[in-house]
């Protein structure tokens, strides 16, 4: 039987402070969930190199956070504190992406049980993110056996301010975001298509405008490639969302996006990006679902 894979980093943890409320259960919650899905493997992938990251980054961005160089300003805007376990958890986590964006190439789809590291910039990382793994993803196909387009189809509640700056000059990296309109970042940079959505806007809103929005994907195209940032955080529950989406509607989400992408048979890779449900177990239910989702379609 063939088997969709999907890469796990869950192992590699690393140190909060008590008041931090990044949410780290929620990878190992994902983990065990995907792990009961029939037709998915589970795997471990390999790290990424500094080098491998020195394909996107700024050498001084990398050099401060292989050494734990960050200032507390820094420190402040990543929502987290350096640590070498963080450092090493970075490498761990893109080199999910990367795998699983090989394994896509060859099996039509795949999955990081994370990633979606979508706030950081070639230059600085913020909002959680120290490395962009779908850029540095890309980045490596490139060099290797990827032509044509890439679509980055950022569904995750917080604009994708990271992934417009790795990508603005590159024309064949078509990035687009569908994001609150009142939420975090609070300074943007835009990608090819960004669209605002109001706070509390509910299912029924929310799927018509990424209708709108997939309608408007193939004057861009044709793609090589896809990534599919599938964050939970649009869900009612979520802390940090502002929208008002149900589970039912989240699913929904997900059928439309994945089915563009699948229907027009182009590779895809599902990150799970952000998520901070209360409970977080909620959380780790709507991003599992995201992955048999689009498992089905492999
Ligand atoms: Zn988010």
């Amino acid at each position: 039987m063939h088997h969709v894979l999907a890469f796990t980093h869950d192992r590699w943890t690393f140190p909060l402070p008590p008041t931090n409320r990044f949410p780290q259960e929620k990878y190992r919650l994902v983990r065990e969930r995907v792990e009961r899905v029939p037709g998915i493997k589970v795997r471990e992938a390999a790290p990424i190199t500094w080098a491998d990251a020195l394909l996107v980054h700024e050498a001084e961005w990398i050099r401060r956070i292989r050494h734990g160089l960050l200032t507390r300003r820094e420190e402040a805007a990543l929502g987290l504190t350096w640590s070498p376990e963080l450092a090493e958890r970075t490498l761990h986590a893109t080199g999910s992406t990367v795998a699983a964006a090989q394994a896509a190439l060859e099996d039509g789809v795949a999955a990081a049980l994370g990633g979606g590291t979508h706030h950081a910039h070639r230059a600085v990382g913020r909002g959680y993110c120290l490395v962009n793994d779908v850029a540095v993803a890309i980045r490596l196909m490139r060099s290797s056996q990827l032509i044509g387009k890439c679509l980055i189809l950022d569904l995750d509640v917080h604009q994708g301010d990271g992934n417009a700056d790795c990508f603005a000059t590159d024309p064949d990296v078509v990035v687009v975001s569908l994001h609150g309109a009142q939420n975090y970042p609070f300074v943007r940079v835009s990608g090819d298509i960004d669209v605002d959505v109001p706070d509390r806007t509910g299912d029924d809103g929310y799927l018509a405008l990424l209708d709108d929005t997939l309608a408007r994907l193939d004057a861009h195209g044709p793609f090589a490639f896809a990534f599919l940032l599938a964050g939970a955080d649009p869900w009612e529950g979520d802390r940090l969302g502002r929208l008002s989406l149900t589970l039912p509607g989240l699913e929904e989400r997900d059928r439309r996006a994945i089915g563009w992408i699948r229907d027009r048979n182009i590779p895809l890779v599902v990150t799970l990006a952000g998520g901070y449900g209360e409970p977080i177990e909620t959380t780790a239910d709507i991003q599992a679902r995201s992955v048999a989702l689009a498992a089905e379609r492999g």
